[in-house]
């Protein structure tokens, strides 16, 4: 039988990392429970070993104790095996070797002050991860957007599926990204979609961005943005609190989110179904890769863009054909995590994991710019594939997005202060891909920018008239463009600044 100390040292080794990690992300695990069970199933392997190890004859004392040990050397091994590979397999011995030094001291003062040190420094992670999470809170920075009320005349069911960093066609010209296989935006206007030569985002990254689409307009403004409190509001647009799904619920839509697998972007309430992101998504990630579980799990696993990115393909391609032909009018929001670094999905979207595939930005340490293009493009290509089943699969009087929330990060933008940020760095991140089919007498315009995309889109169906409101841009770190050669391509009016 265990007592307290058995089952509060392992519960201490099996909780440190994951509650450390649900607390210094405290708002943007989508789903809790997974990290949870992930604790619980470490905690259970360590009663049990507790267990095994009395049954082979261990005092209680040098059975809990070792545990102990062996549970904070599973819980930690992933990072190790990180940093030290196979070498690390070596950690396993110290459970060994400390098991058989305590049971030689037999309750020495010297043992109990280690193993309680231990823990007790296990035991302040989580917790100072949780005061300063709770000292950062500050009142929000989050503009709300005004409300608006749209009726429609029509109700054709809507798709949108945001791309994460698909390059637009400006930024993809000027950075003469060669084209894959398929020539996306001549094949995608041949069968009616509308491309629009000049896209825009306001801001340059998906927390800001996606939420300027989706609450039409521009909800942050202040450099403190990412303080707590403004970053819970962020969230919750995400999750579904937006202006865009207002409109669409007021018109007695059946609304459908598809997660990703980026944690910042799980459904929220709001949606009548909600379909999760695969097992292993951002925060299970995370959480594994710091044990040693992921030894064993990292082969079939790339991570969770790349999973989560088939996942949401495949429910798209399922689902979307029965949706369109179905009487109800339907809106899917979807994000998909591609073609955005790191590159683990080939042409063909298999599972290709190499180490220069890895990554988040396109820069990386080692390894040509012009292969990290190649494989940004093979990525492009898996993703246009998609794009051009999934239109086939739609009745023509569908309105389908695809949008992407900026662009790549070939000159380091997410690194530059905001007066490093050159003319080709400004748009090569702020042109956004945009392909939008819509009803036969509408049209985008030349140039569009994300907060009046819906704004565009729901004056086509709307019994009124919707008004777009003025172009404006930030750079990182939320600085506003004045005037300058981007303001003018936005506008589409060169020579005007
Ligand atoms: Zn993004």
């Amino acid at each position: 039988m265990l007592r307290w100390r058995g089952l509060g040292l392992t519960f201490i080794a099996a909780s440190f990392w994951p509650l450390t990690f649900m607390v210094v992300n405290l708002r943007s695990i989508g789903r809790p429970e997974r990290v949870l069970t992930i604790l619980a199933v470490a905690w259970v392997i360590g009663i049990l070993s507790v267990l095994v190890m009395q049954a082979i004859g261990l005092r209680l004392e040098v059975a809990e104790t070792t545990s102990f040990i062996l549970l904070v050397c599973l819980m930690s091994g992933g990072a190790v095996l990180r940093d030290f590979g196979a070498l690390a397999y070596a950690l396993l011995l110290v459970p060994a070797f400390a098991g058989w030094l305590i049971s030689r001291m037999k309750g020495h003062w010297i043992v109990a002050g280690v193993v309680w040190g231990m823990a007790v420094a296990l035991g302040v992670g989580p917790a100072t991860a949780l005061i300063n999470s709770l000292q950062a809170s500050s009142s929000s920075e989050f503009l709300d957007a005004e409300s608006l009320s749209i009726r429609f005349a029509a109700k054709p069911d809507v798709f949108v599926i945001v791309f994460d960093g698909y390059p637009g066609l400006v930024a993809a010209d000027l950075d003469a990204l060669r084209p894959g296989d398929i020539d996306l935006a001549p094949e995608l206007r041949a069968i009616g979609f509308e491309v629009p030569a000049s896209s825009w985002t306001s801001y340059w990254n998906t927390l800001l961005s996606i939420p300027s689409m989706l609450e039409m307009g521009y909800p942050v403004v202040n450099a403190d943005w990412e303080h707590s409190a403004t970053k819970r509001d962020i969230l919750r647009v995400l999750s579904g609190d937006n202006s865009v799904m207002d409109v669409i619920r007021e018109n007695g839509y059946v609304t459908h989110m598809v997660e990703s697998g980026w944690s910042s972007l799980s459904c929220g309430g709001n949606f009548d179904e909600c379909i999760p992101a695969p097992v292993i998504d951002e925060a299970t990630y995370l959480t594994l890769r710091h044990t040693f579980a992921w030894a064993y799990l990292q082969h079939e696993h790339p991570g969770p863009y790349a999973e989560g990115t088939l996942s949401t393909f495949e429910w798209l391609l399922t689902h979307g054909g029965p949706l369109s032909r179905s009487d109800q009018p339907d809106f899917v929001f979807s994000h998909v995590m591609a073609p955005h670094p790191p590159f683990f999905l080939d042409s063909d979207c298999s599972f290709t994991v190499t180490p220069e595939r890895g990554g988040e930005s396109m820069d990386m340490q080692g390894v040509p710019i012009a292969v990290r293009d190649a494989l940004l493009v093979e990525q492009m290509d898996c993703v246009d594939t998609f794009m051009l089943e999934f239109a086939e699969r739609m009745s023509p009087e569908d309105i389908v997005v695809f949008v992407s929330d900026h662009g790549t990060d070939r000159r380091h933008q997410t690194r530059l202060g905001s007066a490093e940020w050159s003319q080709d760095a400004t748009i090569e991140r702020l042109n956004n891909f945009l392909a939008v089919t819509l009803p036969e007498e509408c049209s985008m315009g030349q140039s569009v920018i994300l907060p009046n995309l819906f704004r565009r889109i729901f004056g086509c169906l709307a019994t009124s008239n919707v008004e777009s409101i003025p172009e404006r841009m930030w750079i990182n770190p939320m600085q506003e463009l004045d005037r300058g050669i981007v303001m003018e391509l936005v506008r589409g009016d060169p020579g005007s600044g």
